[in-house]
């Protein structure tokens, strides 16, 4: 049997699989087995942020593998503290905990605001608030906290604790904060929710209401963090420093890792005992994820990227099937006018470009470190779809 087969008869069959075998990748392409390359538009889902196997990257990670692999969280390494270190200081948070995705960094966010609220109010004040149309992961407790109905079926009963308040209306997450409420979670560009951007004067009154009424506001940037928007974190372009961000996806460069950041209003919530994970902070997740935040701190990196998302708007725009484009830097969705997405998609993929969708909408989330040679190439297979 075949790569496509053995997939197919073993494992469970919870994705919606392309009919591509990948074998190999360097910088923003990738090799399928049958020989075929693919410019890619998508970085897994914002995962490889530096591309396929980038030298230094795959340097620090096999170097790392080498020295030590494992040793559980009751010692240290200088590798985790180090990265830690850099991380927090990097986003100025004060302390930060480290998962392996982002399910698991939301779940710790949940966790922390939950026993802050506890130490300070006790029961009663438990809720988190998050938007409709979000997504916050696949465990149970953050499938509940995606606002979206399509989530919340089949695996009843789910933890409750959570509501759900309208995108971009102050009076209605206003009218939700009742005193049972410890956090609002919210991402500042919704990603499987269609890529839609949060109005910046409504982030900015959400987290002036929060902070008068000592609710934690909590900042998913899963998807948005880690340079994808031209910024380190994408509550920088709002204005805002939340209490709490998550970060996953691209922090590992393509290994595993999730983070918690915590300012120090939060910082000393969790105690010893609180909380944990065997695989968290990795020494070798940490290692790749070190060689990323070197290269996103290079002088120039962020507005490298601001610069490569204009680019792309700028060569989409004045395509008469585009209806509007949208999102920030490189996270990039992409409204058509009479063609679906999905066969986009597909199309795209028949001629060596992998994009993803969003909704109803093309989603683009390249590499941060693509190459003008590898945009042009993928915009040219991209607007000879759009313009057939
Ligand atoms: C992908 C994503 C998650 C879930 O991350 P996993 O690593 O798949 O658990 C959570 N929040 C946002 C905003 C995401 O885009």
């Amino acid at each position: 049997m075949n790569t496509i087969e053995l997939s197919e008869q073993y494992l469970m069959k919870t994705y919606g699989h392309q009919p591509v075998a990948m074998r190999s990748g360097s910088r923003s392409v990738c090799a399928a087995e049958d020989g075929k390359s693919y410019i890619d538009f998508g970085s897994g889902i914002g995962v490889n942020s530096l591309g396929y196997c980038n030298a230094d990257w795959a340097d620090a990670v096999c170097a790392q593998v080498r020295e030590i692999q494992h040793t559980s969280n009751y010692y240290f390494t200088g590798v985790q503290a180090k990265f830690a270190q850099q991380l927090c200081t990097m986003t100025g948070y004060s302390r930060v905990f480290l998962g392996n995705s982002g399910a698991e960094a939301n779940e710790c966010a949940i966790k922390v605001a939950r026993k802050y609220s506890f130490d300070r109010y006790g029961k009663g004040r438990g809720t988190i608030i998050t938007l409709q149309n979000s997504f916050h992961g696949r465990t149970l407790a953050t499938l509940a906290a995606t606002g979206q109905d399509v989530f919340h079926n089949y695996f009843f009963p789910f933890p409750e604790g959570f509501a759900y308040a309208e995108a971009n209306n102050l009076a209605d997450l206003q009218a939700k904060l009742d005193g049972t409420v410890c956090a609002v979670m919210m991402e500042m560009i919704q990603g499987e929710g269609g890529v839609n951007v949060l109005d910046r004067d409504y982030v900015q009154a959400a987290a002036k209401l929060c902070a008068q009424q000592d609710i934690l506001l909590i900042v998913d940037e899963v998807q948005t963090g880690v340079g994808r928007t031209g910024t380190f974190l994408a509550s920088e372009q709002f204005g805002i420093k939340p209490n709490i961000t998550t970060l996953a996806k691209g922090l590992g460069g393509g290994l595993p890792i999730g983070a918690c950041l915590v300012d120090a209003v939060c910082a000393d919530t969790f105690g010893i005992g609180t909380h944990g994970s065997t695989f968290g902070g990795n020494p070798v997740a940490c290692a790749g994820a070190t060689a990323v935040l070197e290269r996103v701190s290079e002088p120039g990196f962020l507005e490298s990227v601001m610069d490569k998302g204009a680019y792309i708007r700028e060569a989409l725009e004045s395509c008469p099937e585009v209806e509007e484009i949208c999102g920030l830097g490189l996270m990039i969705g992409i409204r058509l006018k009479t063609m679906k997405a999905t066969d986009v998609l597909a199309a795209a993929r028949n001629a060596g470009l992998l994009v993803l969708t969003a909704k109803d909408k093309v989603r683009l989330l390249p590499p941060l470190t693509i190459s003008k040679e590898e945009l042009d190439a993928g915009l040219e297979i991209l607007l000879q779809i759009l313009n057939p």
